[in-house]
């Protein structure tokens, strides 16, 4: 049973009317402002589209510098967002089941997959993006959906989940125990970084959504247009109150959080900071889950040739994460751990693939890197490297100066792939206290044992995906025991599984997102578990045959 907001054309999931200041879906070429017809774009908020008040903020092409399209910076009814996901979204998600949750998960997936060349063009233009890194965020969006799409399927018609078994706690089996996890009421406030407008939405969507909770969205404003058409396409797809979207400057959203109400950040660490001491967070307990930076590291073991199938795909590995989404992915790798004696042949290999790599406009044919998205993440960016340089030596790239192919001169906010090199790792300060969000990695030395392999990884002071490279089990389990307290997956490379290999940077909705101490100390998607961010866990205590009864055993 899906309500429509008031006043929706069912025939046009991607038109609301009949507010003031609606925004209509323009066409692509008003959309990039072209013809200086600049969109003006709109929050999703209490049910219809409004374009806010006040000063405005101008999104632009990472490439080019041209401005694309217009936000106001406030001037929305929060309250009233806030009020209408609490009643009239918590309400109507509130009489679905898991499987019925589901199916409106499988039909958003659905309606990303009809537009995916429009969302990718969205994705090249606002997020400098290459098509092949649009298309890791959106088709990672539509992933995570439909993964959570069959979860919901196979969680069928309850509303509750059992947590573990039941357990006897009175004098005979009739007075038992069982805990159960039940939806939490209030909404979900999810915050999300600018490098992953489609994935990030969508994966914390889908987990809310099937948990039985309303959304309000914002995702980062420089890179916004591509979650701004997810939500067109998706507000009438669900029910009223389901899914809100802030688009624009955050405000004083904060403010407007309540008791039973959750928020699911994703970003940098000092916005982190602030989130956990912010008094609306502290004042009502509301449960916050922060992913945040990362120095994740990957090991080569001293038992692999860079020849052999478990050495290539750690060539492919550290190579694909400096370049892809132009090194802005929270789980690239930024630390890269090679045996003393093999860390010429190592600096050498990665050289020559990245010699290959074409940077400039990802608009053009055969662009393998992008720009940065912003021209703060630029700056950010140079001073990481200012850091590093002055502790490491040159590899490649020396501080990423570059001349973008097709580019007007002087435009765009690009950087060429840098590498650095060290041979004294635990103690060069800037390698594990800064991560650099861009196209920059760091080759060190180390004389090949599992401990001060591990202890790298631990230096990072928590991160969300370290990986390691080895066919020696021996070292593998020497290795993972001391490592992984210190990261929130470890991949582990190997020749067995080189050739069906996602990659360590690549989040599966099945497994945990998310790593200890400086990476936040969040847990994100993980199948089911990815649910209970967004459920309360109640112990039932009482007859046995009842408790059986309510979770349908
Ligand atoms: P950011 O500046 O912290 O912004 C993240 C989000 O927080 C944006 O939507 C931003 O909105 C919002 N925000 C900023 N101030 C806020 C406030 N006072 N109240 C509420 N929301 C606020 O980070 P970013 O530059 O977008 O992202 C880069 C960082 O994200 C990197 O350091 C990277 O490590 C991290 N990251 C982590 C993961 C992960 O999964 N762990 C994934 C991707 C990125 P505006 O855009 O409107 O300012």
């Amino acid at each position: 049973m899906i309500r429509r907001a008031a006043g929706a054309d069912p025939r046009r999931p991607d038109r609301a009317a009949g507010a003031a200041g609606v925004s209509m879906s323009p066409t692509l070429g008003e959309r990039w402002g072209k013809n200086g017809n600049m969109q003006l774009l709109a929050s999703y908020l209490s049910g219809s589209w409004s374009v806010g008040s006040g000063s405005k903020v101008t999104l632009v092409n990472p490439s080019t510098e041209e401005p694309l399209a217009e936000v106001h910076a406030g001037g929305h009814d929060l309250t009233g967002a806030f009020g209408y996901a609490r009643t009239t979204g918590g309400r109507e998600l509130g009489q679905l089941t898991f499987a019925q949750r589901g199916a409106l998960l499988a039909g958003l997936a659905k309606a990303i997959h009809g537009a995916r060349e429009e969302l990718i063009a969205l994705a090249i233009a606002n997020g400098g993006n290459t098509r092949s890194d649009a298309k890791f965020d959106i088709d990672g969006g539509a992933l995570a959906l439909s993964h959570y799409a069959e979860l919901g399927a196979r969680l069928g018609e309850a509303q509750l989940i059992a947590d573990g078994e039941p357990i006897q706690v009175g004098r005979t089996a009739r007075m038992a125990g069982q805990h159960v996890w039940v939806r939490q009421r209030g909404v979900a406030l999810h915050i999300n970084a600018f490098n992953f407008p489609s994935w990030g939405l969508c994966e914390k969507l889908a987990c809310a959504l099937l948990a039985g909770m309303p959304v309000i969205t914002k995702p980062a404003t420089a890179t916004a247009l591509v979650a701004h058409r997810l939500v067109e396409l998706f507000a009438n797809l669900l029910p009223a109150g389901a899914l809100q979207l802030l688009v624009g400057p955050p405000g004083w959203l904060l403010d407007h959080l309540g008791p039973g109400d959750v928020v699911a950040f994703t970003g940098g660490s000092d916005t982190a900071r602030m989130l956990r001491t912010h008094p609306g967070i502290v004042a009502h307990s509301v449960r916050l889950n922060i992913e945040a930076d990362s120095l994740n590291a990957a090991i080569l073991a001293p038992d692999v040739a860079l020849s052999d199938e478990t050495g290539g795909l750690f060539l492919a590995d550290v190579v694909r994460d400096l370049t892809q989404k132009t090194g802005q992915k929270c789980t690239a790798i930024r630390r890269v751990l090679v045996p003393a004696d093999r860390f010429a042949e190592v600096a050498d290999a990665v050289r020559e693939r990245l010699v290959r790599v074409t940077v400039g406009d990802p608009a053009r044919e055969g662009i393998g890197m992008g720009p940065l998205a912003t021209a703060q993440q630029r700056d950010d960016v140079r001073a990481g490297i200012a850091r590093l340089a002055a502790a490491t030596d040159a590899l490649h790239g020396g501080t990423g100066e570059i001349d973008p192919i097709g580019v007007p001169a002087g435009k765009g906010y690009f950087i060429g792939p840098v590498v650095r090199a060290t041979q004294s790792p635990m103690t060069c300060a800037p390698l594990h206290e800064h991560e650099i969000f861009g196209p920059v990695t760091t080759l060190c030395a180390y004389d090949g044992q599992p401990a001060f392999a591990a202890e790298f990884v631990a230096r990072g002071e928590g991160c969300l995906v370290s990986s390691a490279y080895s066919d020696d089990r021996d070292w593998v389990g020497k290795f993972v025991t001391a490592a992984a307290p210190w990261t929130g997956r470890l991949y582990l490379g190997s020749s067995k599984m080189a050739a069906q290999s996602p990659g360590p940077g690549t989040v599966l909705p099945s497994l945990l997102h998310g790593g200890p101490g400086r990476a936040g100390g969040g847990e994100e998607l993980g199948g089911e578990r990815g649910l209970h961010r967004y459920m309360q866990r109640c112990a039932l205590e009482g007859d046995a045959s009842i408790l059986k009864s309510l979770i349908g055993a």
